[in-house]
């Protein structure tokens, strides 16, 4: 359910962008979803389709990428992603999540077409 404000924040952010830009449409949303973020993209995707009628991003296609939590080993520092287990891959030491990583939930690129002036 907590997909819902971040879709609406979404959509303000792209409404923003586009009035910037001055975009007419906007084709492709490209989505980095953090795994720890517990959002879901199929529930972004439907809440989009619901409120995104009306706006520069009506028929834009949601891409997403998911993005795994960064750990880094206490032992040795080396940073890695979260895979199975918290073990470092290089040294067999305990690895700590890296704060804020596995929580994204970003923009990361944006395809659109200009408006015809
Ligand atoms: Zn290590």
């Amino acid at each position: 359910m907590h997909e819902l404000p971040a879709t609406e924040d979404l959509i303000k952010t792209l409404d923003e962008e586009s009035a910037k830009k001055n975009i007419s449409e906007i084709k492709e949303v490209h989505l980095v979803i953090g795994e720890l973020s517990s959002y879901i993209g199929e529930c972004v995707q439907m809440y989009f389709d619901l409120l995104s009628e009306g706006h520069t991003c009506e028929r834009a296609k949601l891409v997403f990428t998911y993005k795994k939590a960064r750990f880094k080993c206490l032992s040795c520092g080396h940073e890695f992603d979260h895979d199975r287990d918290f073990t470092c891959p290089s040294c067999g030491g305990e690895g700590r999540l890296i704060k804020g990583t596995g929580k994204e939930f970003l923009i990361s690129k944006l395809v659109y077409d200009d408006a015809v002036s």
